[in-house]
C-alpha cells in the first residue's frame, strides 16, 4: 500500500487454452491447485492444465475457518492426515511463499467421562502414528483459557485433548502458493473455464467441454470439491455425496483472547482469533441440499447458542461478517481420492467440512495416483468401493470434531 499499490506484476501467467494437454485438473481450489503442483513438481509430469470456472481460490479453500490437525482416530484416516500435517510443516519452504502456517495447537473439550475415554482413545491412536496429542484435565483447560464456561449444569468442562502441532493457515495464501508453484513448474492455470461435459468413448476419456470450448486430455482428474455431484453427472456418475452449506462467522476485531483454536465438545461450535483480532467461527452445515454460496438464519441461531454456552463472553462481540461455501458430504464422512470406472478420469473429493487441513495430503496423494495409477500407501482407504462393501470409515461415528 505505501507504493499506492502500483508495480505490482501477476503471480502467475494467464495463458489460453491449448487444445490438448496429459492431464487436466477440473477445479482451482486447494486440492486442484495441489494436484496440479505435485504432479509437475513431485512426480516430473508435464502438459498439464488446471481449469477453474471462476477465479482461483473462489470456493472453499477461501471460504473455510483454516484449522488444520491431524487429531483422527480411525487407521484409514489417521496416517494421511498427519502425512498431510508434515507437509504443512515444510509448505512454505517448499513453494517459497509465506501462507501464515501457524501451530498455535488445537483442544477439543471434554465434557463427560465417556468423552475423557475416547479422547484417551483418539489420542493414543495419533501418538501411534507419529503424531503429538495431550490429555489435558480440567485445570490444564483453564490455565489456557480461564474465562471458558466450565461450570455449566448441562456441559461442564473436564478437560481436553491438546494437539499443539494444530493450528491455523491464512487460506488465500494457500491457494496463491500453490498456484504460483504449479505456474513455475509449467502449469497452464486456465480461469472462467467451466467444464460442461466430458467426451467418453468406448469406456475412455478424451477430453472436456469447457465454456471456452473443448480441451482434449490423456488424463481428467475431478477436484470440485461441493460441484462434485454436478460434474461427475458429466461422465453419467451418481456419487455418494450430498452437498450442503457451511457458515462461518467472523466477530468485529477484539484484542488477544485465543492463541490457539478450541472445539465444544457438547455441541457443534468451534472458534479461533484471526491475526487481526476477529474471532472465527463456525459450527454445524445447513440441514439440506444446496449449491448456494450462503446460509440461513436457524444454523447463524444454532452456532451463536454454542458460542454462548461455551464462552458467554462472545455474546459482547459484534458478528462482523458470515459467508457460507458447498460442502461434498460423503455418507461417511470421510474422502474419496480413485480412479472412476472411465478408464482416464479420476476423482478426488467427499472432503465434507475438513478438508483444507487434507490440501497438501490431498494434492500429494491425487498426483500420485494420476501419475503412477496406484493410490498413496496414506490413501488406500479412500475408494469408491467402501461403499459397496460396507468398509465405511466413520470418523464422526467414533466421536471427532468437524473441522
Ligand atoms: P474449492 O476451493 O471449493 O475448489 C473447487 C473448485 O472447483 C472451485 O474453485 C470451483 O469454482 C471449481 N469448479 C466447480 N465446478 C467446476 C466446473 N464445472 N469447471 C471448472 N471448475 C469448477 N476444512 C478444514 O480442514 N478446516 C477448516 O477449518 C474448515 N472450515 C471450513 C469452513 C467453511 C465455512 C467451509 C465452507 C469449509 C471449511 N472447510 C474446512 C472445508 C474445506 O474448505 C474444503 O473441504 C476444501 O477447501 C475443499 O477442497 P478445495 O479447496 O479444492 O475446494
Amino acid at each position: 500500500a505505501l507504493t499506492g499499490h502500483k508495480g505490482w506484476g501477476p503471480v502467475w501467467r494467464d495463458p489460453a487454452p491449448k487444445s490438448e494437454y496429459d492431464y487436466i485438473i477440473v477445479g482451482g481450489g486447494g486440492h486442484g491447485l495441489a494436484t496440479a503442483y505435485y504432479l509437475a513438481k513431485q512426480f516430473r509430469q508435464a502438459r498439464i492444465a488446471v481449469l477453474e470456472k471462476s477465479y482461483l481460490g473462489s470456493g472453499n479453500v477461501g471460504r473455510n475457518t483454516t484449522i488444520i490437525r491431524s487429531n483422527y482416530l480411525l487407521p484409514g484416516n489417521e496416517p494421511f492426515y498427519e502425512f498431510s500435517l508434515k507437509l504443512w510443516e515444510g509448505l512454505e519452504q517448499d513453494f517459497n511463499y509465506n501462507a501464515m502456517v501457524s501451530q498455535r495447537g488445537i483442544v477439543n473439550l471434554i465434557h463427560t467421562d465417556a468423552a475423557r475415554d475416547a479422547a484417551t482413545r483418539r489420542g493414543n491412536a495419533m501418538i501411534l502414528n507419529g503424531a503429538d496429542a495431550v490429555l489435558l484435565d480440567r485445570e490444564g483447560v483453564r490455565a489456557m483459557y480461564p474465562w471458558l464456561n466450565f461450570d455449566d449444569a448441562r456441559f461442564p468442562i473436564k478437560g481436553g485433548l491438546l494437539q499443539k502441532r494444530g493450528g491455523t493457515v491464512r487460506h488465500d495464501a494457500v491457494a496463491w502458493g500453490y498456484a504460483r508453484g504449479a505456474d513455475l513448474a509449467g502449469v497452464d492455470l486456465i480461469q472462467n473455464c467451466e467444464v460442461t461435459g466430458m467426451r467418453i468413448e468406448n469406456g475412455r476419456i478424451l477430453g472436456v467441454e469447457t465454456s471456452r470450448g473443448y480441451i482434449g486430455a490423456k488424463k481428467v482428474g475431478v477436484a470440485v470439491a461441493g460441484s462434485s455431484g454436478r460434474v461427475m453427472a458429466h461422465a453419467g456418475m451418481r456419487l455418494p455425496i450430498e452437498s450442503h452449506v457451511l457458515q462461518a462467522f467472523v466477530s468485529e476485531g477484539l484484542k488477544p483472547l485465543i492463541d490457539g483454536v478450541i472445539t465444544f465438545g457438547a455441541g457443534h461450535f468451534y472458534v479461533s482469533q484471526s491475526d487481526k483480532g476477529g474471532l472465527v467461527f463456525g459450527g454445524d452445515i445447513d440441514g439440506y441440499n444446496s449449491y448456494a454460496q450462503r446460509g440461513n438464519l436457524p444454523v447463524i441461531e444454532d452456532v451463536a447458542e454454542g458460542g454462548m454456552a461455551l464462552m458467554p463472553a462472545i455474546g459482547r462481540a459484534r458478528l462482523l461478517r458470515a459467508w457460507g461455501g458447498i460442502m461434498d458430504m460423503s455418507m461417511d464422512g470421510s474422502p474419496i481420492i480413485d480412479k472412476t470406472p472411465i478408464e482416464g478420469l479420476y476423482f478426488n473429493g467427499g472432503w465434507c467440512y475438513g478438508g483444507f487441513k487434507a490440501t497438501p495430503a490431498s494434492g500429494w496423494c491425487f498426483a500420485h495416483l494420476l501419475a503412477t495409477d496406484t493410490p498413496h500407501p496414506t490413501a488406500t482407504a479412500y475408494r469408491f468401493d467402501r461403499f459397496l462393501k460396507g468398509a465405511m470409515i466413520d470418523e464422526k461415528g467414533q466421536g471427532a470434531q468437524p473441522n
